[in-house]
């Protein structure tokens, strides 16, 4: 199920110009309906249900029905975003809650090093070894099946 706005919680981030959600979604989904000051998602069945949006929102305004291998029907799952980490509270239709706690990133925006600090010498798109492999495997080369 797409990515949804609660309105009541929503208040379109003190009205900035391009809010959190806007801003995150790979997809260009979210806009801000400026009659009532909420966001929405203008187009649900483009959503891939990334999840982007429902943890950037400062509001935890944003849901989407999480997937079954973590969450069991008729929960729900609500993320809180601090500066170091990112907390999941899952509460199960039986009223029991559970609590997840995970370090987040913490590299500055546009300082990230996209190869890990792996040699990149890799440059043969046909090849079957991935970028920055082997080093990143921690092996010489990456094994293939004799013919
Ligand atoms: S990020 Fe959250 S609070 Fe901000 S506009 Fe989107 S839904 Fe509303
Ligand atoms: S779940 Fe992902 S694709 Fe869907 S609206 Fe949110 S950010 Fe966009």
């Amino acid at each position: 199920m797409p990515s949804f706005v609660i309105q009541e919680k929503c208040d379109a981030c003190q009205g900035q110009e391009k809010t959190a959600c806007m801003y995150i979604c790979p997809n260009d989904l979210m806009v801000v309906d400026k009659e009532k000051n909420k966001a929405y998602n203008r187009d649900p069945s483009a959503c891939w249900e990334c999840y982007c949006c429902v943890k950037i929102c400062p509001q935890q305004a944003i849901d989407v029905r999480g997937y079954a291998d973590f969450m069991p029907m008729g929960a729900s799952c609500v993320p809180l975003r601090s500066s170091d980490s990112i907390m999941w509270t899952i509460k199960f239709r039986n009223g029991t809650v559970k609590r997840f706690k995970f370090p987040i990133r913490t590299t500055e925006e546009g300082a990230a090093d996209p190869s890990g600090g792996y040699p990149t010498d890799q440059d043969n798109l046909d090849d079957h070894v991935l970028f920055t492999e082997p080093h990143s495997l921690g092996i010489d080369s990456v094994p293939t099946l004799k013919k």
